[in-house]
C-alpha cells in the first residue's frame, strides 16, 4: 500500500485506517445524537421472591434515524473513550429520574438503577451532575441506585471512596455490577459504601448445572449478609435458575424470566397483564 515505508514497514495498516475512520464517524454520529436527543431508556424490572417489582434498571437505547433501536454494546465504549459519555450520562440521569418521578406520582415505590461508566464517575462534576438531576426532577435521593463496576473504583480507591461517600451522605445508594468478573479481591467490599451486589449473569447462567458457580453465588450471598448488603442476581432466564438462586439465599432477581427491558410505556402495562 501507499502507507508502506521505504524499508517495507507499514506505518498505517489499511485495517487500522478503517478503524480510525469508523471511530471518527461514530464519534460525530454520537455527538449529533446527543444533541438531537436520540437516546432513550428501556427499563427492566427487578423483582423479589413474590414477583413484586421492587426496582427498575434503566438501560440505554439509541433510536437511530436509519438503523433502528441500538443497544449500548456497539457504542458505549466509544462514548467512554471520547468523553461523550459525560454529556450523555447527564441526559441518562435526567431521563431516568424524570421517568421515575412520573411513576412515583402513580404510586411506584421501588428504586431506579442507573449505570455509571468509569469515565463518567471520574469526571470532576459527577457529584454535581447527579445532584442536579435529582433537584431538577424532584426525585428523592433514596430512590436512586447507581450501578458501578469494579473498574470504576479500582484505579483510585481512596478518591472513589470519598466520592461515593459524598453521594451516600445525600441518601444515594451504590450497587456493584457484574460482580465476580473482575480481578479484584473481596477485601475492598468492606471499605466501600455499597448497598447492593449484583451477581454477574455468567454465574446465574451456570447456577443449575455447575457446582463451582453455585459455590461462588453462595459465597457472595454469605459475604453480603456479613456486610449487610443486598444481593441481586442478573440474567435470570428460567424458573430453574430462579429456584436454584433462592436455594442459595438470593432474594432479588432480574432477567428475561421476570421481564425483558422495555420502553417506559410498556413496563407496568405488562405487569397488569400478569396480575390478572
Ligand atoms: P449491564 O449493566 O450488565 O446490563 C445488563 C444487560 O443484560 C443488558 O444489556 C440487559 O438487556 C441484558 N439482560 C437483562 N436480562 C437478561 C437475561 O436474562 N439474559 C441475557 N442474556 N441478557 C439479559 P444491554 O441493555 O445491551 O446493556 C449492555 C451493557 O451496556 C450494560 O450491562 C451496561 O454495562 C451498559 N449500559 C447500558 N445502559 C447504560 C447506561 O445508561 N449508561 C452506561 N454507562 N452504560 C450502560
Ligand atoms: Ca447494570
Ligand atoms: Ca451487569
Ligand atoms: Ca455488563
Amino acid at each position: 500500500t501507499k502507507m508502506e515505508g521505504r524499508n517495507g514497514y507499514r506505518f498505517f495498516h489499511p485495517e487500522m485506517q478503517r478503524m480510525a475512520e469508523f471511530r471518527l464517524s461514530m464519534e460525530q454520529e454520537l455527538h449529533r445524537a446527543i444533541q438531537g436527543q436520540e437516546f432513550t431508556l428501556h427499563y427492566q424490572p427487578q423483582v423479589d421472591t413474590e414477583g413484586r417489582t421492587v426496582g427498575l434498571e434503566a438501560l440505554l437505547r439509541w433510536q437511530h434515524p436509519t438503523m433502528g433501536t441500538l443497544g449500548p454494546d456497539k457504542y458505549i465504549g466509544i462514548a467512554e473513550e471520547t468523553g461523550l459519555i459525560v454529556p450523555l450520562g447527564r441526559q441518562i440521569l435526567r431521563m431516568a429520574c424524570g421517568q421515575l418521578q412520573i411513576w412515583k406520582a402513580q404510586g411506584f415505590q421501588g428504586t431506579m438503577a442507573v449505570n455509571i461508566s468509569a469515565r463518567q464517575f471520574r469526571d470532576p462534576y459527577f457529584v454535581k451532575d447527579v445532584q442536579d438531576a435529582l433537584a431538577e426532577t424532584g426525585v428523592d435521593p433514596g430512590s436512586l441506585l447507581l450501578e458501578i463496576t469494579e473498574s470504576v473504583f479500582l484505579d483510585n480507591l481512596e478518591e472513589s471512596i470519598e466520592k461515593m461517600e459524598d453521594l451516600c451522605a445525600t441518601g444515594i445508594r451504590f450497587s456493584v455490577d457484574d460482580f465476580g468478573t473482575g480481578y479484584s479481591s473481596l477485601t475492598y467490599l468492606k471499605r466501600l459504601p455499597l448497598y447492593e451486589i449484583k451477581i454477574d449473569r455468567s454465574f446465574t447462567r451456570d447456577a443449575v448445572s455447575n457446582d463451582f458457580s453455585r459455590a461462588i453465588i453462595r459465597t457472595i450471598v454469605t459475604i453480603a449478609e456479613h456486610l449487610q448488603m443486598t444481593v441481586i442476581a442478573e440474567g435470570v432466564e428460567t424458573d430453574d435458575q430462579q429456584k436454584t438462586l433462592i436455594e442459595l439465599g438470593c432474594r432479588r432477581f432480574q432477567g428475561y424470566y421476570t421481564g425483558r427491558p422495555v420502553p417506559a410505556d410498556q413496563i407496568f402495562a405488562e405487569q397488569k397483564k400478569s396480575d390478572q
